[in-house]
């Protein structure tokens, strides 16, 4: 009938247009094949039908697809859905899924009709994805720096193993928790924060202090970027952080070299300078009282003369210490000179200042200082200056308390004298 034959032709077209291998095997013969299949393997339709299916499975999968085809038509439970390779007429292997059912005629013949899908590009994708992963693994695993990933919440989901020996912890433990915990403070991981947010979801180095399982501080740099999702909606954080602490530990190293004394390890007069500077601009801006002493051993070169340069060097360190003892953490203590001392009091009037002094001074002297098993005793000279309502620098106030400091050593030393004030009023010997 003109009718099914057109219905028959319009349904081979669209068996031929389908991607997917279409076809069907009667009594073990090829009896129908789609162009989809005949370009799957290579073989031209006319090499294909009539041809044992056998003829187009790969060898070691030949014995599976027998039994199964065999069991099929005894009625028998066999898998519809399966993998196996077909055999191209180049002799490649070529990886299908098959989909295949039976179909009976009123006369009893039984014809397999199934789909091929070619699971080239699938299977080559899934070892390609596999190859990279691995690649990645590998990477993560072996490099010092640590790799980190969060979510929006800030909580952990991937971390390399390097985190161990950064951190302590074993990336399990940390995977799962908030990234702020790890931190020293909040407001180290409110830096990065702040740094992506700055930087319009990149920070690049920004340097900030965690906590080592052992408690001890771990300084690292991170470049760390906002993590996106594919409409450009943020998901999260991820990261490469360095350990930075032995650069940092280096770096206090040399900022506490240029700031301290090396023998008696209190401020050089450099930074002595700087810091006093910093309080004086302070108090002028607040209109508050500060004050200032200037500390010189008496005779010292006689102390160096008799018992020696070493023994010279332990009195200035036991002397820095006395001085430690007596001044209060927010004053300012420096080495301004060989045995030449200052320091600078904020919010100090100048009764207080002269108490000070003279506490300094009476301590001195009632310190027993031990050298190779004599007791040797020192002295010091103090001059005390306060600011007044002039603005006044660093380095003028110095030269008041200097001149005081002179008019100490002029009345005999080991006393304390106040700049501008009447000697009989702020003399105070100690002997
Ligand atoms: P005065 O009571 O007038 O201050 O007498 P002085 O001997 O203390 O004063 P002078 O300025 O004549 O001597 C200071 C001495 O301090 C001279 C110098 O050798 C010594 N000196 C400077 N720096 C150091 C140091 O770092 N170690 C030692 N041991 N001595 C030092
Ligand atoms: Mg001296
Ligand atoms: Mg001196």
């Amino acid at each position: 009938m003109p009718n099914s034959q057109l219905t028959l032709k319009k349904l081979k077209t669209l068996l031929d247009h389908l991607h997917d291998g279409v076809f069907s095997i009667e009594e073990g013969m090829m009896v129908y094949a789609n162009q989809a299949l005949s370009t799957l393997i290579g073989y031209p339709l006319d090499e294909i039908l009539q041809q044992p299916f056998t003829c187009f499975v790969y060898k070691e999968d030949l014995e599976k697809i027998v039994s199964h085809y065999q069991a099929r038509l005894q009625g028998e439970n066999v898998p519809n859905e399966y993998e196996f390779r077909m055999l191209s007429k180049q002799g490649n292997a070529i990886d299908v899924r098959i989909n295949v059912g039976v179909s009976v005629a009123p006369d009893g013949l039984r014809t397999s009709i199934g789909t091929i899908k070619d699971l080239r590009e699938t299977k080559r994708t899934t070892r390609d994805l596999a190859r990279s992963r691995h690649d990645i693994e590998s990477i993560l695993d072996n490099m010092p720096d640590v790799f980190y990933r969060t979510d929006l919440q800030g909580l952990i989901t991937l971390m390399s193993p390097s985190c161990k020996e950064a951190l302590g912890y074993e990336a399990e433990e940390m995977i799962g928790q908030p990234l702020a915990s790890f931190y020293c403070t909040p407001s180290e991981r409110a830096k990065i924060l702040n740094a992506l947010e700055e930087g319009k979801g990149k920070a690049r180095h920004v340097e900030a202090c965690l906590t080592h399982r052992d408690g001890s501080a771990v300084w690292i740099s991170t470049n760390a970027y906002l993590r996106l999702d594919e409409n450009g909606q943020a998901i999260g954080v991820e990261g490469i952080a360095r350990n930075i602490s032995e650069r940092k530990e280096l770096e206090d190293k040399l900022t506490a070299f240029a700031r301290i004394d090396d023998l008696t390890q209190v401020y050089n007069r450099r930074y002595f300078y700087e810091e006093a500077e910093k309080q004086l601009i302070l108090a002028h801006r607040y209109q508050r009282p500060a004050a200032i002493l200037m500390l010189d051993l008496d005779r010292f070169k006689q102390i160096n003369d008799t018992y020696g340069h070493r023994a010279g060097d332990e009195v200035l360190k036991d002397f820095a210490q006395i001085c430690r003892d007596t001044i209060r953490e927010t004053d300012i203590f420096g080495r301004t000179g060989g045995e030449e001392f200052a320091v600078l009091l904020p919010e100090t009037e100048l009764d207080s200042a002269f108490l000070l002094a003279q506490r300094i001074c009476s301590r001195v002297n009632s310190s027993t200082f031990k050298l190779n098993q004599c007791i040797l005793s020192y002295s010091v000279s103090i001059g005390v200056a306060i600011i007044d309502s002039e603005k006044i620098n660093i380095g003028k106030l110095l030269s008041h308390a200097d001149k005081a400091l002179y008019e100490a050593k002029e009345a005999g030393r080991n006393c304390v004298r106040i700049y501008g004030a009447e000697k009989s009023e702020s003399a105070t010997h100690m002997r």
